[in-house]
């Protein structure tokens, strides 16, 4: 079900009638507000109220022209300046293709660092598919060398990213731990589910000695795995971190009693909302990483 779903997130033909179903359209109402970037603002603004911060991303990835990525670049900007005016606690996360990667790395860095210019805070870079990490840790060492207004996410399902992120750790650099999204081989990521969530926890655990040792910026928890939480929550204890010392970041509609019980008990929460007309292959992979969630699809058939 897994591979049939991240299969289907590739599709070009499937991407192009399914979201025009109009109990397609209904389902994604579940993870995310809305289309609009008003919507998304509107719910962030909610969400402070419950104490907790927003990280917010225009659906959409590979591109078809530079004007594309440019157009990108304009929306994301507008997003920082109302953001600015707002005051709200808000923060960006952008896919290095969505700036326009595929036409080389100096297109998407230039933009990148237009936007690390333009925040009060940091730009999130998402990690793709293991075809572009090289290339998006270079973007990442290029900017950062100017501009360290810069995140980054790492996958625990890649067999590189201990390595990976060793070689970061010298960069003092904010780092998203992520399980992984996408359809890999077994060759580039572990298979097991199991091995999966067990590099996780160890890489939760060199981010956290990272800090106390002040090698790291802001690690971030992503994960709504809420026995993962809890275990980092203990370690972060057994190590002498407080809760400041780390974040959890959990994707908008997903495990919402466990993101307002972080809230409330002190810990640093930020939600991911995603907006944007660009939502099938976005949708896909969200349906992959539960596939019970095709279910609550089908019920919208029968509404
Ligand atoms: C803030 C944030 C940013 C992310 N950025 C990236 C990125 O840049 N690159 C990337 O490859 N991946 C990214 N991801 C996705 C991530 O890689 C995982 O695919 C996703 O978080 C599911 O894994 P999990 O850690 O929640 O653990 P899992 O072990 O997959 O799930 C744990 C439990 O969480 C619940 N759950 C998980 N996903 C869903 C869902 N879709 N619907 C309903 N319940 C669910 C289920 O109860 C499940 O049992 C991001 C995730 C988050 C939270």
């Amino acid at each position: 079900m897994r591979k049939a779903l991240l299969w289907a997130s590739t599709n070009p033909f499937l991407a192009e009638r399914l979201p025009r179903m109009r109990f397609v359209k209904r389902a994604t109402s579940r993870f995310m507000p809305g289309e609009s970037w008003e919507e998304a603002l509107t719910e962030a603004d909610r969400l402070s109220t419950e104490g907790m911060g927003t990280l917010v991303t225009l659906l959409g990835e590979n591109l078809n022209s530079i004007d594309e990525a440019d157009a990108v670049l304009d929306e994301y900007l507008g997003v920082l300046q109302d953001v600015g005016d707002a005051g709200v606690d808000l923060e960006i996360s952008v896919k290095l293709t969505q700036l326009g990667l595929d036409f080389g790395p100096e297109v998407a860095q230039e933009r990148l660092s237009r936007l690390a210019e333009a925040t009060q805070s940091l730009v999130w870079i998402d990690m793709e598919s293991s075809d572009y990490v090289d290339v998006t840790l270079e973007v990442f060492r290029n900017v950062m060398s100017t501009n360290r207004n810069l995140g980054l996410c790492l996958q625990s399902y890649l067999r590189r990213t201990e390595n990976d992120l060793d070689n970061l750790l010298p960069l003092d650099p904010s780092i998203r731990l992520v399980k992984g999204a996408y359809n890999e081989t077994k060759e580039v990521a572990y298979p097991d589910k199991r091995e999966v969530d067990e590099h996780y926890f160890t890489l939760s655990r060199t981010l956290l000695q990272a800090r106390l040792n002040g090698g790291m910026a802001r690690p971030v928890i992503a994960t709504h795995d809420t026995r993962m939480i809890e275990s980092v929550n203990r370690m972060a204890v057994e190590l002498g971190a407080d809760k400041d010392d780390y974040e959890f970041a959990m994707l908008y509609g997903i495990e919402r009693q466990e993101q307002n019980r972080l809230a409330s008990s002190g810990h640093v929460v930020r939600v991911l909302i995603s907006y944007g007309s660009s939502w099938f292959p976005w949708y896909m992979r969200r349906l992959a990483e539960r596939p019970a969630n095709v279910w609550f699809v089908a019920k919208q058939i029968f509404r």
